[in-house]
C-alpha cells in the first residue's frame, strides 16, 4: 500500500479524499465499526470550506451548514465585542456552523469516487515498525484476528490520544506565549503535567431560541458559557466548570436549565429569549477537558506523519481544532503525491512540520486568548476585561480588527516549500475572488487554477507571455497558467494551450498582488499558497531554485 491512514475522523477522511483525487493507492483504517456520531467541532472556517472545495465537496458541505455567522461577546447586559466579518477573502464565509457527523459522512461518501482508496472499519492499529521500504502496521480486526499491513507512508490521524504518537514516543508539550518567538522552544523538557486544562460541560439541544442566530460568548464570572446555533434546528451550549466543582452537580436537566437562564441573563434585557425547561430537548451532554498541547515533532523519519489532534490540541473557543487538522492534510498530501510520483525527493516532506508547526502554535494561543476573554471568574478580573474590551471598541481601527476577524492568525508560512526573494506574498494563502471566464461564467478562482502548481501573470497575449512556461520544469509539473486580463477578452482568440486559462478578476485583488505590473509572475503551490513573485527576467533563477527544492 502506498499510504496508510490511521483514523477516520475529519483529518483522516480529508487526507483520504486528497490522496484519492491524486490517484494514490491508499487505505483508511478506523478502529470503530462506523464513523463517530458524537459532534464535537461545530464551526468551520473559510479556509476549511476552501479545502473542501479542493476535493469537490464544498457545495455539499455548505448545504448542510449555517453559513456566515457572527460571534458576540456579552457581559452584564452589554456587548463587549461583535465579530461579524463581511469580507470573504478566501471565497467562503469566515464563520459557519455545521454538524460534524454529517460533515464526516459527506467526506466518507466522497471516497466512493476513488477506486484507489479502501476504507476499512473495525481495524484497530496496534503497533508499527519500520523496514527498508516503509512501515509495517499490526492491526487487530473486529473479529479479533491480527493482520499485518505494509505502507510506504503512514498518516497518523488517530486523534488526541494517538496510539501512533505514543508508539513513536513523540511527547506532547503544553503551549506557551514565548513559543510564538521560537516555535521549537516547546521541545524543552517542560512536561505535559504542567499543562493548564479546563473542564467544560458540552450540551447539544434542540434549538428553541431561533432569535439567537449568532454564536454568543457569555462573559459571566458566575458561569462562563457559550451558545452556538447549529444546522437542522440544533443548538450547542457549553458551560465552564469551576475548579473542584463535581461534574454530577451540573448534569441534570434542572442544573443545565439553570445554567442557560444564568447565561441568558447576561444578554441586554430586550434581547433575552424566554428559556423553557430542557425536558426532552437535550440530545447529548458530555464533559470535556480542553487541552493546549502540541507534539514535539509532526513526523518520524519521513515515513510517519502526525496530523490533526494527534499532532495538536487546542481549546475550541477559536473553532480551530478541526480546521487545523484540515490544513495539515491539505499541506501534506500534495507533497506526498510529488514524492510518490517521483517528481520530488522525500526531503520536501520536511516542510510539512516546518510550515504547520508554527502556524498551529499561533492557532492554539489565539484559541487560548479567546477562551481567556470569557473565563475570568474573579469579579475584578472580569471588570478589567470589560474595561479593556470597551475601550478597544471605542477605537475604530481596533474595533474593525476585531469585527472583521483580522486578529485571527493568517495562513502565512514564513519558511518551508517556497523560493527566497519572492517578496512579501511568499508563503501566504492567495485570496480567492470570483472571476469571469471567456464564456461569461463566473466562478471561484480555484475552480480555474485547479489543485496543481500555477503561474499567474497580467497578460493580453497569453500565447506569447506563457510560452516559457510550456517547457522544462513547468511542463514536467503540469503547471497551470492563469492569464489575468484587465477589462475584456480579445475577441475571437482562444487559449493557445489547455494549460492556459484567461480570466478577468473584477475585484482587482490578483492584479494588486502583482502590483499591476506585466513583467511580474506569481508562482502558486497546489494548496494555493504563494511560492513567490518574480520579474520575468528572473525566470532562470526561479527554475533553478524550484529544481533544487524538488531534488
Ligand atoms: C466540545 C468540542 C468542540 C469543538 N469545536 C470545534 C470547532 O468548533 N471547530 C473546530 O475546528 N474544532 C473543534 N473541536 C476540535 C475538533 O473536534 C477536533 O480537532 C477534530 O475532531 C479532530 O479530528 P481528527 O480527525 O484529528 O481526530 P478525531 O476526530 O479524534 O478522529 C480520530 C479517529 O481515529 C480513530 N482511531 C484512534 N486510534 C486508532 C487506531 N489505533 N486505529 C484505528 N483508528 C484509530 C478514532 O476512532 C477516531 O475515529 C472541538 C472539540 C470539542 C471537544
Amino acid at each position: 500500500m502506498r499510504v496508510v491512514i490511521v483514523g477516520a475522523g475529519p483529518t483522516g477522511l480529508l487526507a483520504a479524499n486528497l490522496l484519492g483525487q491524486a490517484g494514490i493507492e491508499t487505505v483508511l483504517l478506523e478502529r470503530n465499526l462506523d464513523l463517530t456520531d458524537h459532534p464535537r467541532a461545530i464551526t468551520i472556517d473559510d479556509e476549511g470550506l476552501r479545502i473542501c472545495q479542493a476535493i469537490g465537496l464544498a457545495e455539499e458541505v455548505s448545504e448542510h451548514a449555517l453559513l456566515k455567522r457572527a460571534a458576540h461577546y456579552v457581559s452584564r447586559g452589554r456587548y463587549l465585542v461583535k465579530i461579524a466579518p463581511t469580507q470573504q477573502p478566501y471565497g467562503y464565509p469566515q464563520i459557519s456552523t455545521f454538524h460534524q457527523p454529517t460533515f464526516e459522512a459527506i467526506l466518507l461518501k466522497g471516497l466512493q469516487r476513488f477506486s484507489c482508496v479502501q476504507v476499512r472499519f473495525g481495524c484497530h492499529v496496534k503497533t508499527l515498525a519500520y523496514d527498508d521500504h516503509g512501515v509495517i502496521l499490526q492491526l487487530e480486526k473486529h473479529s479479533g484476528n491480527i493482520e499485518e499491513l505494509h505502507g510506504e507512508y503512514v498518516l497518523a490521524c488517530d486523534g488526541g490520544r494517538s496510539g501512533m504518537r505514543q508508539h513513536l514516543e513523540i511527547p506532547l508539550h503544553p503551549t506557551r506565549f514565548w513559543h510564538l518567538l521560537d516555535p521549537y522552544s516547546h521541545q524543552s523538557r517542560r512536561s505535559i503535567r504542567s499543562e493548564r486544562t479546563q473542564r467544560w460541560l458540552v450540551v447539544d439541544t434542540v434549538d428553541d431560541m431561533p432569535t439567537l442566530s449568532s454564536i454568543i460568548f457569555f462573559c459571566n464570572p458566575a458561569r462562563p458559557a457559550v451558545t452556538v446555533p447549529a444546522p437542522a434546528g440544533g443548538r450547542r451550549w457549553e458551560f465552564m466548570l469551576k475548579p473542584g466543582e463535581p461534574e454530577e452537580d451540573l448534569l441534570s436537566d434542572e442544573a443545565i436549565t439553570h445554567c442557560i437562564q444564568q447565561a441568558l441573563h447576561t444578554l441586554p434585557a430586550n434581547e433575552r429569549p424566554t428559556s423553557s425547561s430542557l425536558a426532552n430537548k437535550t440530545i447529548r451532554k458530555t464533559m470535556y477537558t480542553f487541552h493546549s498541547t502540541i507534539a514535539e515533532r509532526f513526523a518520524a523519519g519521513r515515513r510517519v506523519f502526525l496530523l490533526g489532534d494527534a499532532a495538536h490540541q487546542m481549546p475550541p473557543f477559536g473553532g480551530q481544532g478541526m480546521n487545523s487538522g484540515l490544513r495539515d492534510a491539505s499541506n501534506l498530501c500534495w507533497k506526498l503525491q510529488l514524492v510518490i510520483q517521483s517528481t520530488a525527493a522525500p526531503r520536501i516532506l520536511d516542510s510539512y512540520q516546518q510550515e504547520r508547526l508554527p502556524h498551529v502554535i499561533q492557532m492554539i494561543l489565539f484559541s487560548s486568548v479567546l477562551g481567556g476573554l470569557i473565563m475570568p471568574t474573579h469579579p475584578l478580573l472580569a471588570g478589567a476585561r470589560d474595561l479593556v474590551l470597551n475601550s478597544i471598541h471605542r477605537i475604530p481601527p481596533l474595533r474593525r480588527q476585531l469585527t472583521d476577524m483580522e486578529v485571527k492568525p493568517q495562513p502565512h508560512y514564513r519558511s518551508g516549500f517556497q523560493i527566497s526573494g519572492g517578496g512579501p506574498w511568499t508563503g501566504k494563502l492567495l485570496p480567492q475572488p470570483h472571476i469571469l471566464l471567456r464564456d461569461g461564467q463566473r466562478q471561484l478562482y480555484d475552480h480555474v487554477s485547479g489543485n496543481t502548481f500555477s503561474i499567474v501573470r497580467l497578460s493580453n497575449n497569453p500565447a506569447h507571455d506563457f510560452e516559457p512556461f510550456m517547457r522544462g520544469i513547468w511542463r514536467q509539473l503540469a503547471v497551470h497558467c492563469i492569464a489575468l486580463r484587465s477589462t475584456s477578452f480579445a475577441p475571437g482568440q482562444i487559449a493557445a494551450s489547455e494549460r492556459i486559462s484567461e480570466i478577468i478578476d473584477e475585484s482587482g485583488q490578483l492584479a494588486a498582488i502583482l502590483q499591476h505590473r506585466h513583467d511580474l509572475f506569481l508562482l502558486a503551490r497546489p494548496d494555493h499558497h504563494c511560492m513567490g513573485i518574480f520579474p520575468i527576467t528572473k525566470l532562470p533563477h526561479v527554475e533553478q531554485a524550484l529544481a533544487a527544492i524538488l531534488s
